[in-house]
């Protein structure tokens, strides 16, 4: 499958300006859900991020799996995730992203906000 162009999205959805995104963190406790406007982006989904960090707790290593992820995704084989991304955000009331890491350390969501925010602009 092939990457939908900005100029085909613009076609197709002239007036559309993507609306931002956050992320939340998945905390497993009892008592703490995930906002409903979340679409998690997990490994189990089909947005996750393959690549595995050596030691979760060193920055550098969310900062490697993250470059890593970047590169992937932009890969021609991918391209029907992001398609599937974009389009599960656009005809949905997803305003955010979320992920089991902390808010404040990088995460692939990023890269997936940076996506969203670029192919409607
Ligand atoms: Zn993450």
């Amino acid at each position: 499958m092939r990457q939908v162009t900005e100029a085909e999205l613009k076609q197709f959805y002239p007036d559309f300006v993507p609306w931002q995104l956050g992320r939340v963190q998945i905390i497993r406790k009892k008592d703490h859900h995930i906002p409903e406007d979340a679409l998690t982006v997990t490994r189990r989904t089909p947005f996750g991020n393959p690549f595995y960090m050596t030691d979760p707790k060193d920055p550098e290593c969310h900062e490697i799996v993250v470059r890593e992820f970047r590169k992937w995704i932009a890969k021609p084989e991918q391209a029907w995730r992001v398609t599937q991304f974009l389009n599960l955000v656009r005809h949905s009331e997803f305003h955010h992203l979320a992920c089991n890491c902390k808010t404040s350390e990088i995460c692939h969501a990023d890269v997936w906000i940076e996506i969203w925010m670029k192919q409607g602009v």
